[in-house]
């Protein structure tokens, strides 16, 4: 994998050129403003780059969901809006994806001004499982851009999925990866290939069966493993403990049963908590009382009770083992964060985050939105990947059709 990065684009010379950027301004959005600008912020270097440099610059992104028709509530109009206002630059936004208002608008383009396309969702093509579909979208996308165009992506949060803005395009026009996309890659090639020892992963979340593949393929690389959040009771249990009325996949022991084996085989280190926050009912201020992880089943809440986070001395000894490490890779929260007395274990393993001499890398939607709602900042992490879904996929070994495209 050895994509053209921005740096050899801009060598090249694009002063005067059309350079199409898929960008990921995939923000949220409450009564029509932005409620989170992190991805816009994330997103201005490249285009900057691009338009201080003279080059013309139109922008793909997406927005939600919408059902391959346009739809106003998915405009990306508040994050055109909000790209202006933060980086100063020229931004237009075009009514339309590649029509008569993207043509006219993108052929009107002087250097260093930046034209954002409307949602490219709206086309029913861009996610479409016909590749002839997709490529007539791609071909009208790098007809915007010319004969001297030049594509880049920019787009971790989309590298996995085989788009037209993503995948498509970068066959139609010179293609380079952007420095979002290349950073990403960089972290997750330090994660498998030459990591710094000791390494440990640490995963939490809710289902084991979300994680299977990451656990396989990390139990090989990894010299420890910790388990937290709703998965670790299928572990709980693959240990023949009661673990009372806490979320279980059944289906899944045998499964959890094998990777504790193979584990003991290959000499890695899986450390499961010793304790357990367990709860009355699943609620903000549910009743809960901490107990030993293999007496879930005799809290004073009985057969019904559930563990909604790790407890205290699990958290410690977790905390240890990250400030110990050289290379860590957290993925999923350790317990129902979004409740505060059960967001403790969560908050232990962020903050030996911040603490550990080593790399820290921090993986996954949830477990994003829980560090900074447990108010730490951005930079006090080693990384905090942008797209969880593509980070997990290439954790998991999978090939990301954006990034083969680019190579
Ligand atoms: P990520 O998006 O970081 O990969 P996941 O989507 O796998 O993480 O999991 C996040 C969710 O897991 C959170 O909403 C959290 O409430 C939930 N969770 C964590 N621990 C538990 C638990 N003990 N019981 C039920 N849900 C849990
Ligand atoms: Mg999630």
């Amino acid at each position: 994998m050895s994509a053209q990065n921005l740096d050899a684009l801009l060598e090249s010379g694009v002063k005067g050129r059309t350079v199409i950027v898929r960008s990921d301004l995939n923000v949220p959005l409450k009564d029509g403003a932005v409620t989170d600008d992190g991805r816009v912020r994330a997103s201005i270097p490249v285009i900057e780059k691009l338009a201080k440099a003279g080059a013309r610059v139109v922008v793909v992104a997406h927005l939600g969901r919408p059902k391959g028709e346009p739809n106003p509530e998915f405009s990306l109009k508040p994050a055109a809006d909000r790209l202006r206002e933060l980086s100063g630059l020229p931004v237009e936004l075009a009514a339309d994806v590649s029509g008569e208002d993207a043509q006219k608008k993108a052929a009107g383009l002087e250097d260093g001004q930046v034209l954002v396309l409307e949602n490219v969702r709206f086309d029913a093509r861009e996610t479409s499982k016909d590749a002839g579909e997709r490529e007539a979208l791609a071909a009208e996308l790098a007809a915007l851009a010319g004969e001297s165009g030049a594509y880049v992506d920019d787009a971790f949060g989309a590298v996995h999925r085989k788009h037209a803005s993503v995948f498509d395009i970068a066959s139609k026009l010179p293609a380079y990866t952007g420095d979002l996309v290349s950073t990403e890659l960089e972290v997750l090639q330090r994660l498998t290939e030459h990591p710094e020892r000791p390494y440990v992963v640490v995963l939490g979340g809710s289902k084991v069966s979300d994680k299977l593949a990451v656990i396989e393929n990390l139990l090989d690389r990894a010299d420890t493993l910790l388990v937290g959040g709703g998965m670790v009771f299928t572990f709980l249990a693959a240990q023949g403990h009661d673990v009372a009325a806490s979320l279980l996949e059944k289906d899944q022991i045998p499964t959890v049963q094998a990777y504790l084996k193979r584990a003991e085989e290959l000499g890695k280190e899986f450390v499961l908590p010793t304790d357990i926050v367990v709860a009355a009912s699943f609620a903000k201020d549910a009743e809960h009382e901490v107990v030993d992880a293999d007496k879930i089943g005799e809290s004073r809440f009985g057969e019904s009770g559930l563990g909604l986070d790790i407890g205290p001395k699990s958290a410690q000894a977790f905390a240890e083992k990250i400030r110990g490490a050289k290379t860590v890779f957290w993925n999923g929260p350790m317990g129902v964060f979004e409740f505060p007395a059960f967001a403790n274990g969560t908050k232990a393993v962020a903050e030996a985050m911040t603490q550990t001499q080593g790399f820290g890398v921090v993986g996954g939607g949830d477990s994003a939105a829980a560090v900074r709602q447990l108010g730490f900042a951005d930079d006090q992490f080693g990384h905090i990947s942008t797209g969880g879904g593509a980070s997990l996929e290439y954790l998991e070994g999978k090939s990301l059709p954006g990034i083969e495209a680019l190579s």
